[in-house]
């Protein structure tokens, strides 16, 4: 597992070398150890993948339906026979645990069954025509060349929830991933290359922001699928505004869980630290804030602490680790710099907080779980920024409304959990709470292929995710009148 595996782009049914400079990705948990490198792709790559995607796009777009879905079906097998290997090099590459590794590979691996198999579902609608002999069809066409952006935390399930839907509504795709995670992009790559895509129909670049840029401003890109942060999205939204291409942009959070007095307490702790540290804390969806019944709140934050203090943080190399790293040095050196504002601005530490000295985690990005509460209402960065690591702040609330209220107090919309044994409240919460996604007694992160995934606020642009919702971005409408030729009727309007 320790070799080094050459860093390569997939243009035009080819495996190249890149024409940029040197990209070496490494293992967040031993950053001495390279995972894969080479050379990332130039501005020459950008033309020849967008040339090969735009020369592919209308014979796949004519493909039936069918066997479209024949090569997403073919690809989620072989994911699924790769899950244990790549699972693995996930779990070296990103730092997330192996079972999560493994768990994200199959994940990948239902999105492309879930596509694969759209073909047997509705592909339009017909409604009736006040005119007689005449009927009304709304069909779907795919939108051309899609770009697809990604973020590092989810190195192939977020690849897999755009690209599948792109791919089987028809479109072709220029994928740039993040580059501290290239070689499962080249493996998701591979098993669609091994299912018998044809060529151009994916094209993938790997490379730094500056060709997810180059993509967004390429005249012959259709549309752009991104997931990153706030600023990114922004930046690639507004560009893709002015050149008139629909964009889809899933971006941060700061995701609040709430633990009401009538809430089951064990369950609520299990769940909250799921939420918070699990994939060391860097999901969009993490719980990154917590709001707690006054009256259980010293017993809530006591056995949240305790089991927070227990989790096993270490390689994810090793099956018993419970948390691995963060991402980089970067990340962690913010994450480190948030803590510390949050400390500087009033904040009582809990757990965590201090970097980790032992010899076995100093070298790696670690960051040790952290709780911090937030006393009174003095402004805190913690409640507002996302930090996007283990991190947890706290604040206590007097009513269910003020603990509603909190949750809302955010710019960001992604998810929110909700802990309350009243279907009363759970009902007020599903009314009150402002965000894209919501859990009623379980962790803020999950989502279900099938279904929309998305946020409110600041943390989501255009239409949402997955499910029916992902065939609104890639494609476009048709509205056909259709009249029979012996109709006695002629149309009697003019718009
Ligand atoms: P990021 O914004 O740094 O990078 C995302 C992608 O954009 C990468 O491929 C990156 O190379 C590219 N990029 C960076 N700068 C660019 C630029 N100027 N122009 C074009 N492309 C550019 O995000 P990240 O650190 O990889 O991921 C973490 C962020 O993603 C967090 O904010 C997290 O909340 C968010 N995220 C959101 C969701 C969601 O569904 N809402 C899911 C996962 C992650």
């Amino acid at each position: 597992m320790s070799t080094a595996v050459e860093l390569q782009h997939y243009i035009s049914g080819t495996w190249v070398q890149g024409g940029g400079g040197i990209l070496t990705s490494v293992n967040p948990a031993r950053p001495a150890e390279t995972v894969a490198h080479g050379l990332h792709a130039g501005p020459a790559d950008v033309e020849r993948a967008m040339a090969s995607a735009a020369a592919a796009k209308h014979g796949w777009a004519r493909t039936p339906a069918h066997e479209r879905g024949a090569v997403l079906l073919r690809a989620a097998v072989i994911l699924e026979e790769n899950a244990q290997l790549w699972g693995l090099e996930l779990a070296r590459e990103e730092g997330k645990t192996l079972a999560e590794g493994r768990g994200e590979v199959l994940r990948a691996a239902q999105i492309f069954r879930y596509y694969g198999n759209d073909g047997d579902r509705e592909a339009g609608s017909v409604y009736a025509s006040p005119r007689r002999g005449e009927k009304i069809f709304v069909t779907r066409k795919p939108l051309g060349v899609v770009g697809v952006v990604t973020p590092f935390n989810f190195p192939i399930a977020i690849p897999a929830w755009k690209i599948a839907p792109a791919l089987t509504y028809g479109n072709a795709v220029v994928w740039k991933p993040a580059s501290t995670v290239p070689l499962l992009a080249m493996r998701l790559t591979q098993a669609l290359e091994q299912a018998g895509l044809p060529d151009g129909v994916l094209n993938l670049l790997i490379g730094p922001g500056s060709i997810g840029t180059a993509l967004v401003e390429h005249p012959a890109l259709d549309g752009l699928s991104f997931t990153g942060s706030t600023g990114v999205g922004r930046t690639l939204a507004a560009a893709a505004a002015g050149n008139g291409v629909p964009i889809q942009a899933e971006m941060g959070g700061k995701n609040a869980a709430i633990v009401l007095a009538d809430a089951d307490l064990k369950l609520a702790t299990e769940q909250v630290i799921l939420g918070a540290f699990r994939s060391s804390g860097q999901k969009c969806t993490a719980t990154s804030r917590l709001i707690v019944a006054d009256a259980v709140a010293d017993e809530f934050l006591a056995g949240l602490a305790a089991t927070a203090r227990s989790l096993l943080v270490g390689d994810p190399a090793d099956p018993s680790t419970q948390m691995g790293p963060v991402i980089s040095g970067a990340a962690r050196e913010s994450i480190q710099r948030g803590i510390t504002t949050a400390l500087d601005q009033g904040a009582d530490l809990l757990i965590g907080g201090l970097p980790y000295e032992d010899t076995a985690r100093v070298a790696g990005h670690f960051v040790a779980p952290t709780i911090l509460e937030l006393k009174g209402t003095a402004p805190a960065d913690i409640w507002r920024d996302e930090l996007f690591g283990p991190v947890l702040s706290v604040r206590r609330a007097a009513s269910t409304q003020a603990a509603f209220d909190l949750a809302n107090d955010s710019d960001f919309g992604l998810s929110a959990a909700l802990f309350t044994q009243d279907v009363t409240i759970a009902l007020k919460g599903m009314d009150e709470l402002d965000v894209g996604i919501l859990h009623v007694n379980s962790e803020s992160a999950g989502a279900d292929p099938h279904v929309p995934f998305g946020g409110a606020k600041k943390s989501g642009y255009g239409p949402k995710e997955q499910g029916q919702s992902a065939k609104e971005f890639y494609t476009h409408t048709t509205t056909v009148y259709l009249q029979g030729s012996h109709s006695s009727s002629l149309r009697g309007d003019s718009a």
